[in-house]
């Protein structure tokens, strides 16, 4: 058999992405290496995922030492690196209980079945899910269908019904919006996806009254912005609003594929015997990585890390819009930061996303407008430096 090349994607692949045209081979902390030796600087992390970056010796040792072990049993037994993340998970957050699952989208998938439980066991007559317009979920029909990005959802027949959305960050219009006839609002607390636009606190804070005085659940899509990514281990505890219902996934693995949903007891008990599951939630070998993944973001060191990097990568981003004038703000918080390019360059992130990659920096795009950066969490302050000056050359050929 002939050596893969990038054109076998397109020969055998089915069509619904687009890689670049670079193949990754390997990876080391926020290094990544193609098929040809080059090296490229990653900001991107996957989507938001290797928050510890590229094969960190903590997960290694924690994969490797649980492969020799144990690797699946299914769910009419539970497991020891799944119980050990669950006491941690709860230990270290508001939630009393934890469902495990494999992705961000079956976590939501799973938040939005259990609100629905909760309405339909208390109130049938309960039933409305409220989001907010171009908020992202998972890729699910219930989960787009709950996204705010119609594009998404549009073109798969019947959608699940009873889902409404409401202006982000608009309190007026969430007030408007709840009624005796909600179940849950969901809120991304950063729209990651949407842009990295953050919640303000005030939006958080009339979320968190609005489903309490109308009985509805709040439910926080902490998919991207969890595991320590903007500052604390999740960003409901730096706004100092609290959900009934949280989910987890990208980072919590750190590139080994696991979820979870974090919930109250009150609440968990809705989710009875046989009333929801999944194959390999609570896999051994993810819920051991996942551990790992904790145990070490959840850490002084580290959270003072990414205050520090997100602060260097904000000044350099700065530094170079000052001499380029390419981008209306930088935003964001941590290090899930958007620089949302003004009204000259509107449209063109994804020509950003390319002429960084050429010249070996790995960054996102969050829409057509903004350029998405989202690096380890254990990123050094060399690698950053290194990181902006090749964005800056890649800027520097943009701007042209
Ligand atoms: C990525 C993402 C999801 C979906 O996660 P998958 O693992 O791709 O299913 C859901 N919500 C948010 C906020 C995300 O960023």
């Amino acid at each position: 058999m002939h050596p893969v090349t990038r054109a076998d994607f397109d020969q055998y692949m089915v069509p619904n992405y687009a890689p670049a045209q670079w193949l990754p081979v390997r990876g080391q902390g926020s290094r990544l290496w193609d098929q040809h030796g080059r090296d490229y600087l990653d900001l991107a992390a996957g989507i938001a995922v290797t928050s510890l970056g590229h094969c960190h010796p903590a997960m290694v040792k924690a994969l490797t030492e649980q492969a020799q072990q144990l690797w699946h049993v299914s769910n009419t037994l539970t497991n020891e690196p799944a119980l050990r993340l669950a006491r941690k998970l709860v230990d270290a957050t508001f939630a009393e209980r934890v469902f495990f699952c494999n992705s961000g989208a079956e976590a939501n998938e799973a938040a939005f079945k259990l609100a629905r439980k909760v309405a339909s066991d208390r109130d049938p007559a309960r039933d409305e899910i409220i989001a907010a317009s171009n908020s992202f979920h998972g890729r699910t029909l219930f989960t787009v269908s709950v996204g705010g990005q119609p594009k998404y959802s549009e073109g798969f027949g019947p959608r699940p019904q009873a889902i409404s959305h409401v202006p982000y960050n608009d309190i007026a219009a969430l007030r408007a919006a709840v009624s005796a006839r909600t179940c849950a609002i969901v809120v991304e607390p950063v729209q990651g996806e949407g842009g990295v636009l953050p919640a303000s606190r005030e939006y958080l804070q009339a979320a968190r009254e609005l489903a309490d005085a109308h009985g509805a659940l709040l439910i926080f899509d902490e998919v991207q912005t969890g595991v320590g990514r903007t500052g604390a281990l999740y960003a409901y505890q730096q706004y100092g609003v609290t959900p009934d219902i949280l989910t987890s996934a990208k980072g919590l693995g750190g590139g080994f594929p696991i979820g979870a949903m974090l919930t109250t007891s009150e609440i968990a008990q809705h989710f009875s015997v046989g009333t929801h599951g999944t194959t390999y939630g609570g896999n051994p070998l993810a819920c051991a990585v996942a551990e790992a993944v904790i145990d070490t973001v959840n850490t002084a060191e580290v959270q003072a890390n990414v205050t520090a990097r997100a602060a260097q990568l904000r000044a350099g981003l700065e530094a170079l819009n000052a001499e380029l004038g390419l981008f209306a703000e930088v935003r964001g918080m941590g290090l899930l930061l958007g620089a949302v390019l003004n009204d000259h360059y509107a449209g063109r992130a994804g020509e950003v996303v390319a002429k960084a990659a050429e010249a070996g920096v790995i960054v996102l795009q969050a829409g057509p407008n903004v350029v998405r950066f989202a690096p380890s969490l254990v990123i050094g302050e060399g690698e950053v430096s290194e990181a902006l000056g090749r964005l800056g050359s890649a800027l520097q050929a943009f701007a042209g």
